[in-house]
């Protein structure tokens, strides 16, 4: 099942957002169930490109699709549109001037059901290591739950929701004006048909009520910022029967300053005296898991990369730890006594007499010319 967006809605990879949603609208009205009532192919076709459309519309599931495809998607916790009548609710503002008017004035369904508890995004931010190592971290959410003296309904126990007088349970009310006829939304159900006469005591009739939990994440070793988890059922609650909403929790790394990483590698700058350097050493270098020992050829220069296998971070989709790689850093002395000064113009003087000062002569010679050359 993994037909690629683009071709779905029959766009270019380079499509703007525009032309992508005036795609998604040409088959959305074509497909839509509305239109072609019991025709199971339809509603697949509708399906599918509105989940085309759910991805890429949305600038971030663009990108990790573009990037990493459906596979990438799936990691980040979207597992796709939900129901028909979802699809509606997500895309109100497209659907609205399609549908929603005019026409043949059909009645729209009653809509008094369950309604499922919205998703919710919960931001967190966490150190480098514990993003590297995985943690666990409990946070406390506020939130609206289910009312669980009216069960989500609303009404107080024992009592019913009534057919709405405005519309006589239509959810839409008719007006006449001369010659035309407007049907809209009655204002008194907002269109569900029924209405709530004898609200519950505790949610004033809404079937949520404010409640703080306590979530435990369990961060998992790899994380970037980012990352996202699905903690299925944590959202908002539902009302009338509806199924609990998600949440979604969105990592933010904070960054380390001797550790860089990009993706399972880990980037550091290691300092070494010229000295050692020069003459080459075993050194000790920092890793995020403890430390390990390097030898430094004689003769290493600055900006030159050691890759320390194994030492990067545990990749997410279990391939194994990525490496750790060292940019050496020769550090030229400072703060020098006399002493040192004595040693250091002697040693100038044995580079001279070994000609090892004119390679770079010969270097700036040459690049002097050319730049003089073009006078
Ligand atoms: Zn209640
Ligand atoms: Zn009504």
């Amino acid at each position: 099942m993994s037909i690629d967006y683009y071709e779905v809605l029959g766009v270019d990879r380079s499509a703007s957002a525009s032309e992508i949603k005036k795609a998604y609208r040409k088959l959305a009205m074509k497909y839509h169930p509305d239109r072609n009532p019991d025709d199971k192919k339809a509603e697949d076709n509708f399906k599918a490109c509105t989940e085309a459309y759910e991805v890429l519309s949305d600038q971030r599931k663009k990108e990790i699709y573009d990037t990493y495809g459906h596979d990438g998607l799936k990691n980040s916790g979207y597992s796709g549109p939900g129901s028909a009548e979802d699809i509606f609710s997500s895309f109100g503002d497209i659907f609205g001037d399609l549908f929603g008017f005019g026409g043949g004035g059909r009645a729209r369904a009653r809509r008094d059901g369950p309604i499922p508890g919205n998703d919710l995004r919960y931001d967190v931010e966490i150190s480098f290591m514990d993003a590297v190592h995985g943690t666990s971290k409990e946070v406390q959410l506020t939130r609206k739950d289910t009312c669980w003296t009216c069960e989500g309904t609303g009404n107080r126990p024992g009592s019913q929701r009534q057919t709405c007088p405005s519309c006589n349970g239509r959810g839409q009310v008719v007006r006449s004006q001369g010659f035309f006829q407007m049907s809209s939304t009655c204002p008194q159900c907002h269109g569900e048909g029924t209405i709530i006469t004898d609200p519950c005591n505790d949610c004033h009739g809404m079937g949520l009520v404010e409640k703080t939990k306590k979530v435990a994440l369990k961060i998992p070793a790899g994380v970037d910022t980012g990352a996202r988890m699905r903690l299925r059922g944590e959202g908002e609650g539902g009302r009338r029967g509806g199924s609990s909403g998600d949440l979604y929790v969105v990592i933010h790394v904070v960054e380390h300053e001797f550790f860089k990483r990009d993706g399972d590698t880990i980037y550091c700058k290691f300092p070494i005296p010229m000295v050692k350097a020069a003459l080459g050493a075993t050194v000790e270098v920092p890793t995020i898991y403890g430390k390990k020992s390097l030898k430094v050829p004689a003769g290493s220069q600055s900006g030159t990369l050691f890759t320390i296998r194994g030492e990067g971070v545990t990749n997410l989709r279990g391939h194994g730890k990525g490496d750790m790689v060292v940019e050496l850093q020769v550090l030229t002395p400072t703060n020098l006594c006399e002493e040192q000064k004595k040693v250091l113009k002697e040693f100038d003087t044995l580079c001279e007499q070994h000609g090892q000062h004119k390679d770079e002569e010969g270097f700036f010679k040459k690049l002097f010319n050319e730049v003089m050359g073009r006078n």
